[in-house]
């Protein structure tokens, strides 16, 4: 069975490698290196480190990137620095999760959190008590926005704004104002409310991000003899009785089986010369996100790895080591009107508060992905993995029910089509 892979992002290598030895395999990636929107890219630091078009941040309960690395033999602990999970900012707010079995965790780092009353912890408590006992659940009809989620279970206080809302933003890319409660929920079961030991830690990139699974999972299908071919865009699909001609730069191929492994946002125009049926379009909202480097003096540590930044724009600090510090933003806010260097300027000064002595502005460099993820509103219906022509499929971050655009459903999604593919009777008639 021949089968093209379009994308080669995470979830067309985690298809790849699931497929890899049971089908004659091509993944086609239009840029010149596999990772999509998570890779190391050829910029630098001032210092010639290599940088990542944005610093991700992974969870402990990542199960199936984790296990994807480590089927590639690549060792996550020896890739990534794990945390556990500590939100802190320079207001003096900090909430530490220690290492006690669940649920104890949660609740002395909820007693214990700095900077917020006790009313306001035994109430947080009690909710999230609650919403354990619902196992998370916001049914699809009476899904709304996290701000909604948060009034009606009276969550108006300094954890909303320190705690839920900045990682509703860094977990849904989403403001709280229009995130879906339903997904946010769902996360929030997933790390906190989650009883595997180290769900809820953080797992930070040692180095570059194409090494935790682009370049070894490229190694690992050149040596399964899977053609891998970098820099091939696939202009067109076009079925031929029950086969599809796919069309790139060496015209045009076929292959039994094709899976779509690109953004939601890349899928419509390789649909369109399609006959028409009908399915959940993929989403097409985007919000951005913007990664700064800072390349401050050697001599600079943050007290934590990562950090809450709490100025006007809020966002997230990471240390990379060696003064080399990132900042990131997320989701659509007046930051996006900012110029570069006024940009840099308000981080550089919101970072300043971390510092005992003025530092001065240090060499910077901003990225900027205008469609990082899709929006994650309420009642987002999701494009279906198995599309109504035979042999189709679809793979990526955006088509995991209740899910956020992560690495996680990305990987998840491309073991799915991979599981599809195979089922021979996956697929309906063509159209
Ligand atoms: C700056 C930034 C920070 C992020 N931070 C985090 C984080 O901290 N934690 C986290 O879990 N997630 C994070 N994410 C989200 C995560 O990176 C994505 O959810 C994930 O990488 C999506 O993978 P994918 O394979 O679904 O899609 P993509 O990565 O978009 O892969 C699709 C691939 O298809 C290729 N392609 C498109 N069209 C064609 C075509 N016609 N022919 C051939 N190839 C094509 C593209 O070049 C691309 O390589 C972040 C994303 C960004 C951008």
């Amino acid at each position: 069975m021949r089968v093209a892979i379009v994308g080669g992002g995470w979830a067309g290598i985690a298809a790849a490698i699931a497929l890899a030895g049971k089908a004659e395999l091509t993944l086609f990636e239009a840029g010149r290196a596999l990772g999509g929107r998570a890779r190391s890219i050829g910029r630098t630091d001032a210092r010639g480190n290599a940088l990542d078009n944005g610093q991700h941040i992974l969870l402990g309960a990542y199960r199936e990137t984790l296990g994807l690395m480590w089927k590639i033999g690549v060792a996550p602990e020896a890739h990534l620095k794990r945390l556990p999970l500590r939100i802190q900012d320079a207001s003096g707010f900090c909430l530490a999760l220690p290492r006690l079995p669940h649920p104890f965790h949660l609740l002395w780092g909820f007693l214990t959190a700095r900077k917020t009353g006790l009313r306001e912890k035994l109430h947080t408590a009690r909710w999230m008590r609650t919403l354990r006992a619902r196992r998370f659940a916001v049914p699809p009809e009476a899904d709304g926005s996290v701000a909604q989620w948060l009034d009606a279970a009276g969550q108006n206080g300094v954890l909303r704004r320190r705690l839920w809302e900045p990682l509703c933003l860094a977990a849904l890319n989403t403001p709280a104002g229009y995130a879906s409660a339903r997904v946010f929920a769902r996360v929030v079961q997933e790390s906190l409310g989650n009883s595997a030991s180290g769900a809820a830690d953080l797992l930070l990139p040692r180095g570059r991000l194409s090494d935790l699974l682009p370049d070894p999972a490229q190694e690992w299908l050149d040596a399964r003899g899977v053609a891998v071919r970098l820099r091939e865009r696939i202009h067109a699909l076009r079925p031929q009785a029950d086969r599809w001609r796919i069309v790139g730069r060496r015209g045009a191929e076929t292959f039994d089986r094709v899976i779509l492994a690109v953004a939601p946002w890349h899928l419509p125009p390789l649909l369109a010369e399609l006959p028409r049926a009908v399915f959940p379009a993929p989403p097409r909202d985007a919000e951005p996100i913007a990664t700064l480097y800072f390349d401050y003096p050697e001599s600079i540590a943050l007290p934590y790895p990562l950090l809450a930044l709490d100025g006007a724009h809020g966002g997230w600090l990471a240390d990379r080591g060696g003064g080399l510090l990132a900042a990131v933003l997320s989701g659509h806010g007046a930051w996006e009107r900012l110029t570069d260097e006024d940009l840099a300027v308000a981080l550089h000064d919101d970072i300043c508060a971390w510092f005992p002595h003025p530092v001065a502005l240090p060499p910077y460099r901003i990225i900027r992905e205008k469609r990082a993820t899709f929006s994650c509103r309420p009642r987002l219906v999701r494009c279906p993995q198995t599309l109504p022509w035979r042999g189709l499929f679809v793979a990526g971050d955006h088509t995991v029910p209740d899910y956020p655009a992560t690495l996680e459903s990305a990987v998840r999604s491309g073991r799915n089509s991979a599981r599809l593919c195979l089922d021979a009777h996956s697929g309906l008639a063509c159209g």
